[in-house]
């Protein structure tokens, strides 16, 4: 009959950490698979089971791929490609998903992607998921592209996120989103208003590049706590030593003029 319950293996398995990452070969600008490697190896650090979805063009994606949903980023002509497919075949699921607790990394083109849309240089407008409030517009191509360094403040953890931003679109966040930080070194979502990023529910936009987990191991923590809270309500992560990242942050930190907390 198979009537069964499993008692003792749900009580005692380790929460596993579920990732999916969106489009790895065609959204890939500066090594943002990195990233992935950084999550997965923290939560295998920790003993937990890890498993990564890839999932690419004309490919349907679950709501239960994962837990973590990755995107991230590229050159207009990447991004059309993927808005099209997003809004096509993946945005009802990708929806549902983060209804549902699922976390979402979305970082420069993916970012923008996950607005409402994105004006690009040349040619028609970009539909995004709409997962943010946000919009984006690139004022030509002869306009100064927004590049450099990037470190910027984050509302509830101790030290400052680090990264590298490249992008020529300007973002503007609408009343439904709240921006992941206040820039203190660089140009962030439009180089005007001070804010960079974007967050809502526990969809997280940032034109931080890099990868930009390697120089920032709490919010690594963060993505992961956030994703196993969807099927592990109160779990705890244990602390690894970060002493190597510390020195690099502090180093970075010092040479743009800002100063790591503690
Ligand atoms: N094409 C977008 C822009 O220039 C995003 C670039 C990127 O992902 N680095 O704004």
């Amino acid at each position: 009959m198979g009537g069964g319950r499993e008692v003792l293996g749900a009580l005692s398995a380790p929460p596993a950490l579920r990732i999916c990452h969106l489009y790895p070969d065609l959204l890939n600008l500066y090594g943002d698979r990195g990233n992935i490697m950084v999550l997965v190896q923290r939560a295998r650090w920790r003993g937990l089971p890890v498993t990564v979805t890839e999932v690419g063009l004309g490919e349907a994606v679950a709501p239960d791929a994962g837990d973590l949903f990755f995107i991230g980023g590229g050159e207009d002509r990447q991004q059309r490609i993927a808005s099209d497919d997003l809004c096509r075949i993946k945005r009802a699921a990708l929806e549902e998903a983060m209804r549902d607790g699922g976390v979402m990394l979305a970082v420069c083109g993916g970012y923008q992607l996950a607005g409402r849309y994105y004006r690009p240089a040349e040619g028609e407008d970009l539909q995004g998921l709409g997962l943010l409030d946000l919009w984006t517009e690139h004022p030509g191509p002869t306009t100064r592209r927004l590049i450099g360094n990037l470190v910027i403040e984050v509302e509830g953890m101790d030290d400052p996120l680090i990264g590298f931003e490249n992008h020529g679109g300007r973002t503007h966040l609408g009343p439904g989103a709240r921006p992941l930080g206040r820039v203190l070194t660089g140009f962030g979502n439009n180089g005007e208003d001070g804010w960079e990023g974007a967050v809502s529910r526990r969809v997280y936009g940032t034109y931080l590049h890099g990868p930009f987990l390697p120089k920032n191991p709490a919010f690594a923590d963060r993505l992961i706590r956030e994703a196993l809270e969807r099927r592990h309500p109160g779990v705890v992560l244990s602390p690894l030593p970060d002493a190597q990242a510390a020195r690099a942050r502090a180093v970075m930190l010092a040479r743009l003029g800002q100063r790591a907390a503690g």
